[in-house]
């Protein structure tokens, strides 16, 4: 029997068109999609293209204007229509793509359906463009394999989704995942890495509030004054800071004031999590004596995590009313292949 999909559009270049602004969202997305696959539907395939079922953000957005309460939207318009579809595909924007991956894999933890998130950088509208492949092959993904997770497909590579990070910004090869084996390779043929994909569960569905203001972010440079740890913490509203240190996760620990602003931070409660600015790699604090000294004040080395998947996962603990203790001694306990288990 042939497999039903749903495609929900929220946005993004793939449903854009050219105006004087530069790329806006495009009213038009749905009726060009369903001439563009009409003529793929008769097509010889080895496998076939599932129908499928169209739904849309009554206000499509440029991801960048994406917000916590967002991947709330998204879950919910899944969750609901579960049991109606044998998978999902979410069309989205490139820049934010990695963040709303991550934070569906949380919200849908234990699924049996793939949920496949994809987007182009080109816009379906024009003549030359990366949308149709991407959507014509997360299609044939949904409706002809078994795959049980949130991933990205994008360009002929099939990611973990809160493994995901958007590396090239005018590339077609947009999406990567530093520290984990694609999940997929489409070229000629559909390769899956069948061994790497999570095992099917049973779903459970959580659909917390976020608070957009509960989880901040801090990179350290040359130079960082204490000044900007305070200002950035300066609210009883922020729950957690991500930190992204040097190289294996060192700070200048020689800026005595801004060690001082951390351990402060720390010991009344806000969760300190540590992160690289690398583009891959893990975080060893005490590799060095600089990181070392992250230890002594309660600041969380944060393991492989993506600072998507860091971001995302502190922001659905503490929405789960989950507290700092419980936070700390968590966040690098993968919940759904978010890092790798630490030994
Ligand atoms: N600004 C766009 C967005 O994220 C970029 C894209 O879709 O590629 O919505």
């Amino acid at each position: 029997m042939k497999k039903h999909i749903l495609i929900l559009h929220t946005g993004g270049t793939i449903g854009m068109c050219s105006s004087a602004q530069g790329y806006v969202p495009d009213d038009g997305f749905k009726a060009l999609l369903s001439t563009r696959l009409q003529l793929q539907q008769s097509a010889a395939s080895t496998h076939p293209l599932p129908d499928y079922e169209l739904i849309e953000f009554e206000q499509l957005i440029d991801s960048s204007n994406l917000m916590p309460a967002d991947w709330s939207k998204i879950g919910q318009m899944l969750i609901e229509r579960w049991n109606d579809y044998d998978g999902f595909i979410v069309l989205h924007g490139t820049d934010t793509m990695a963040y709303t991956a991550s934070a569906l894999s949380f919200i849908l933890q234990g699924i049996d359906k793939p949920v496949i998130i994809t987007g182009s950088q080109i816009p379906l509208s024009e003549l030359r463009n990366d949308a149709l492949d991407n959507l014509v092959t997360s299609l044939i993904l949904a409706g002809n394999f078994a795959i049980p997770e949130v991933c990205i497909y994008f360009n002929g590579r099939l990611l973990r989704g809160n493994r995901s990070r958007k590396v090239k910004s005018s590339e077609l090869n947009a999406f990567d995942s530093p520290n984990f084996a694609w999940l997929g390779q489409v070229g000629i043929h559909i390769e899956l890495q069948y061994e790497l994909l999570l095992k099917q569960g049973t779903p459970h569905f959580t659909l917390p509030q976020f608070n957009p203001d509960a989880v901040v972010m801090a990179q350290v440079y040359p130079g960082i004054s204490a000044r900007v740890i305070d200002a950035l913490l300066d609210s009883d509203q922020v729950r957690a800071l991500i930190l992204q240190s040097y190289g294996v996760g060192n700070p200048p620990d020689k800026n005595q004031a801004l060690i001082a602003s951390l351990e402060r931070a720390s010991d009344r409660g806000v969760v300190i999590l540590n992160t690289t600015q690398c583009y891959q790699g893990s975080v060893y604090q005490g590799a060095y004596a600089t990181g070392e000294t992250l230890n002594r004040i309660g600041v969380i080395p944060g393991s492989d995590l993506t600072l998507e998947a860091a971001f995302t996962k502190l922001h659905f603990l503490i929405a789960n009313g989950c507290d700092p203790f419980y936070i700390r001694e968590n966040i690098t306990r993968p919940l759904c292949g978010e890092c790798s288990p630490v030994h």
